[in-house]
């Protein structure tokens, strides 16, 4: 496969940008780039990008992909309020409704020129099917890069943890399955389409043995770990309480902080804490949606940046971001930035920067993707500027990063077309989309016939 885009404004974030030029896909590498008219190649497809914009795909790290099957719940409710009105109807979830939500989410996420995805699953309700398996055949058919994270609890209400004690598993279980769900699926390899991380849930809901095992079993197995941290000030509390420290120094503790490791979140940070994970290496996960939307508050990705500390972007679970678009996540950084910081503490580059390598960064996968460079894979997101109402942008890079989605005009992963003409053309978009509405009705009835009753709203 051999294609040539034309007439194209180039944004690679590595290098400097270019307002007409060419990129030329060979397989699923990026073959070359550069400015003025393309060379010849004979036998490659042509596409004109007159009118678009050229960008690396954007990736996406930190999502909880079943949550597509309850949005719009608990809609006023801060974190700990939010998970336990939720924690029980996620229990009622089966390996069908994972699928059907998985795929409609990863869709979504395609039509937001997202081309690599994480997801962390956390909750395995047993008896109910391979409820990773299930994400990942989801991924498969969509045609996105995936890398699921195989999450865990262990830390039930017992045990002074957050979660009922029926939605969390047993240690040995946990590592057990975790271990198999590495050995199954996890490719290494520089072209890989699935990797596999190492995601126990959060400090309020696994062990301190969870934690240091998982990082253990990681580190053994060459594969990255991933978890929340620092969400909300209640979290703060929480492990102050319980375990004498803030959340930072409590993983620094575990082991937990390194350059395998990239975070959630990461929002009640003090200045201490950013030294650590600017030294350590360690990533910090930005999902400003989802932040806004419980009311965690705003971190502080101006100063991390400054620090050194990488930050690359997630949507987060569709229950606490309805309908989030990544590209919408790029706008949403730059805002809350700027609305803490001023003006200047964010610019369009780098809130694209965040969420093209600041993403492959946070997942290993620098040296692969993020960019639009010569020898790297060939995710790539063409962006229409041209259009009756967005061409009066003078800049294309500020309309798609200042203004709401811009239409997709194609999607490539792996030089691959996943999206044309703002629609996917791998799978049955709208019968996708259906499935994932399904997949919501399903899941509440579900709950509802186990006694669990959701009222939409918080009050
Ligand atoms: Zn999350």
């Amino acid at each position: 496969m051999s294609l040539i885009i034309e007439n194209v404004h180039l944004a690679p974030v590595a290098g400097p940008e270019i307002a007409a030029g060419w990129l030329r896909i060979e397989g699923d590498r990026i073959a070359g780039l550069g400015p003025g008219p393309a060379p010849g190649a004979p036998g490659a497809e042509r596409l004109d990008g007159t009118g678009c914009l050229a960008t690396p795909g954007l990736v996406n790290t930190h999502h909880h992909l079943y949550q597509w099957a309850s949005q719009g719940l608990a809609q006023d409710a801060t974190l700990f309020e939010w998970l336990v009105a939720l924690y029980r109807v996620w229990a009622a979830m089966d390996a069908e409704i994972v699928r059907g939500a998985s795929a409609a989410g990863l869709g979504w996420l395609a039509l937001s020129g997202c081309t690599t995805s994480s997801d962390h699953h956390y909750l395995f309700p047993k008896g109910r099917g391979d409820l990773f398996a299930a994400g990942i055949e989801a991924a498969r058919e969509v045609g996105l890069r995936f890398h699921p994270a195989r999450g865990s609890m262990d830390r039930g209400e017992s045990r002074g943890g957050l979660p009922p004690d029926e939605v969390v598993e047993d240690l040995d279980e946990i590592l057990d399955a975790t271990a198999e769900a590495v050995d199954a699926y996890h490719d290494p390899s520089p072209s890989s389409m699935l990797r596999v991380a190492v995601a126990p849930c959060s400090p309020f809901s696994a062990s301190g043995e969870l934690m240091t095992q998982s990082a253990a079993l990681a580190r053994d197995k060459g594969v990255r770990l991933h978890t929340h941290l620092a969400e909300t000030v209640d979290e703060d509390e929480h492990c102050l309480e319980q375990f004498g420290l803030r959340p930072v120094d409590y993983m620094d503790k575990l082991g937990w902080l390194g350059p395998d490791v990239w975070l959630a979140h990461a929002v009640h940070l003090s200045d201490a804490d950013i030294a650590k994970l600017a030294v350590t290496g360690t990533g910090a996960a930005h999902c400003p949606s989802s932040n806004g939307r419980l009311g965690a508050g705003v971190a502080r990705v101006s100063e991390m940046l400054r620090r050194g500390v990488n930050v690359g972007l997630g949507v987060d679970g569709s229950a606490s971001s309805e309908l989030t678009p990544l590209a919408g996540e790029m706008r949403q950084a730059l805002l809350f930035q700027r609305a803490r910081y001023g003006p200047r503490a964010l610019t369009a580059r780098q809130a694209l920067e965040l969420a093209t390598l600041g993403g492959a960064r946070n997942l290993g996968r620098e040296g692969e993707l993020g960019t639009l460079e010569p020898g790297k894979l060939a995710d790539v997101a063409l962006w229409r500027v041209d259009g009756p109402y967005t061409a009066a942008v003078a800049d294309p890079v500020c309309a798609l990063v200042f203004g709401p989605a811009l239409p997709l005009v194609r999607l490539l992963v792996g030089g691959r077309t996943v999206v044309a003409d703002g629609e996917l053309r791998t799978a049955p978009q709208d019968a996708l989309g259906r499935a994932g509405a399904e997949a919501g009705r399903r899941l509440l009835e579900h709950a509802e016939r186990r006694g669990v009753t959701v009222k939409v709203g918080m009050s």
